[in-house]
């Protein structure tokens, strides 16, 4: 159960709101400390490219971020995408996760983060062992918390 603060969730989908500016989808990560895994931290707001197949992280910016995230002992909890209608997992979101490991979560945010923040609007999945995104209820892969961000 990821413990996810409030303003991190606002955060994030007002950049990716302002970043998509309602034509184009957006791609944010939470991060979280390697020694609690069920914190979230941070968001991150990775250098992508619009493409035809939705977002795409640039590679090299990528290749630079997993030796931050070392550094400061941190590691990715979620991908968090803007979709230009309803809210679902798509092939290609199914195929290409930035990270393959069983418990990551994914959410893909409705019309480009347009509509008011609420976490029951949006698809949350998990990645589970067999490589497949089960869909998940919200409330039962994150705690949304009024703590202080750290
Ligand atoms: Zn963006």
């Amino acid at each position: 159960m990821l413990r996810l603060p409030a303003t991190i969730l606002h955060e994030t989908i007002r950049q990716l709101a302002t970043c998509g500016a309602g034509d184009c989808e957006c791609m944010m990560f939470w991060v979280g400390s390697v020694d609690d895994p069920e914190s979230v931290v941070e968001w991150v707001h990775p250098a992508h490219h619009r493409s035809p197949y939705g977002c795409e992280i640039d590679g090299e910016w990528l290749n630079r971020y997993w030796f931050e995230l070392a550094d400061n002992r941190h590691s990715l909890r979620a991908q968090i995408h803007t979709h230009p209608g309803l809210a679902f997992h798509s092939p290609t979101d199914d195929q290409w996760p930035v990270v393959s490991q069983p418990g990551f979560i994914s959410i893909v945010v409705p019309y480009f983060g347009a509509g008011p923040v609420d976490m029951n609007a949006y698809w949350v999945g998990i990645l589970h062992e067999n490589g497949r995104w089960l869909r998940a209820d919200p409330s039962s892969v994150m705690e949304i918390t009024h703590e202080k961000a750290t």
